[in-house]
């Protein structure tokens, strides 16, 4: 057995971060401000998005961007119940229904066939998941939403660097992405909402930062014009300038990060071929690029003899962490008292009491793979 605890992920920082974070600290100006618009500018055009905005969080880009649209009592919008949390929670804060679509399941994703026979009337958004680095069947969606003229964001926390059909994901359309710890790429907190419309940007702009009128960066003034105005009431969701300055640096690695993402989870795959308890995802038939972002398997709770939540509690009896991603949202405490809008969800049902997210970081060695599977089959073998 290990003798150190392998954790589920772990970011990669090293010297280049720190001395990133050090000279901005020295520089006296650690708020929203030039690192902040530069790693909006590099971020845009990582993406080869039109327009983006850095934020203190997906969470809050999800929050602004419900703000953006207008939407509250009498409002629904169409989310699959397998994703994080925060989607639903901020549906429900902002007074407008979410409507639970279900997902495919051995992807773990949505699909315009699945969203479809959920739209009504009152369908003012649909908020797909890109999901474990894979990337939505975009097309069918789009031309869903567009056709019924309801707003279309993706949640592109898993996606930094996912490509479909050959163009990375937030290149078209409006789609929010993650920098928690976590995710393929960090700045301690943060997020980025990148849109082709750039006039829905400049209001998330706004938005981020109390309503006031003007956010252009000025080094005379350090900052905005003292006699910015307020347009709308805002909120104070601006990334500073400490947490821009590393989420620069994990740009220029994420590339490599994810080559090693990659290597990993091939390996895992090959390993993972003979153990028949374990019931891996699929990638997608459709022309699309993963990012890697988590490696989710599926246990077969009948062949096992065991629910999954024992199967993770013996991975970490052998010192291996795993993660959950996700418990479907429906089933949760509050939302399960809560009369349920939209479809009959087996697929989300059947993954939610299965899935599990084995260890998968850049700095994981194959050797550490190794140690999952040897955990994973002594675990299995009980
Ligand atoms: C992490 C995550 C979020 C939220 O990101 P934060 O930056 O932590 O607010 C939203 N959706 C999905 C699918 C996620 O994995």
């Amino acid at each position: 057995m290990r003798q150190n605890f392998l954790p589920f992920s772990k970011p990669s920082l090293g010297d280049n971060e720190i001395n990133a974070m050090a000279e901005v600290i020295r520089s006296g100006w650690i708020t929203t401000g030039r690192q902040a618009a530069d790693f909006e500018k590099e971020f845009a055009g990582y993406c080869r998005a039109a327009s983006a905005v850095a934020l203190t969080s997906a969470t809050a880009g999800m929050h602004l961007l419900l703000v953006a649209l207008g939407i509250g009592p009498g409002d629904e919008v169409i989310t699959p119940s397998m994703t994080w949390v925060s989607t639903v929670n901020l549906i429900c804060l902002c007074g407008a229904k979410p409507v639970f679509c279900d997902v495919d399941r051995h992807t773990l994703m949505t699909s315009a066939a699945h969203i479809a026979p959920l739209i009504t009337e009152r369908t003012k958004l649909i908020v797909p998941v890109h999901f474990a680095g894979a990337a939505l069947d975009l097309d069918p969606i789009r031309t869903l939403a567009a056709d019924h003229g309801i707003a279309l964001a993706e949640d592109a926390a898993h996606a930094v660097g996912t490509e479909y059909k050959g163009e990375r994901i937030g290149c078209r359309g409006t789609a929010i992405f993650s920098f928690h710890p976590v995710k393929n790429m960090t700045c301690g907190e943060g997020g980025m909402i990148v849109s082709d419309a750039v006039d829905f940007t400049e209001k998330i702009r706004r938005l981020k930062f109390h309503g006031l009128g003007v956010d252009a960066y000025d080094r005379a003034t350090q900052g905005r014009t003292p006699q910015a105005e307020v347009i709308e009431p805002g909120y104070k969701y601006n990334l500073t300038d400490i947490a821009a300055a590393l989420g620069r640096v994990q740009l220029g690695r994420l590339n490599d990060f994810i080559s090693r993402r990659t290597m990993l989870a091939e390996h895992y795959s090959e390993q993972l071929e003979d153990i028949e308890e374990i019931i891996p995802l699929n990638l997608p038939e459709y022309n699309q690029h993963t990012s890697r972002h988590l490696f989710i398997i599926r246990l077969d709770i009948e062949k096992a003899g065991m629910d999954r939540d024992q199967f993770m509690a013996g991975l970490k009896e052998k010192n291996i962490g795993t993660g959950l991603h996700f418990r479907a949202v429906h089933q949760q405490k509050y939302y399960r008292n809560l009369p349920r809008a939209g479809a009959d969800l087996p697929e989300t049902e059947w993954n939610s009491a299965r899935i599990c997210s084995l260890p998968l970081f850049p700095a994981m060695t194959e050797d550490d793979v190794d140690d999952v599977i040897s955990a994973i089959k002594e675990v299995l073998a009980r």
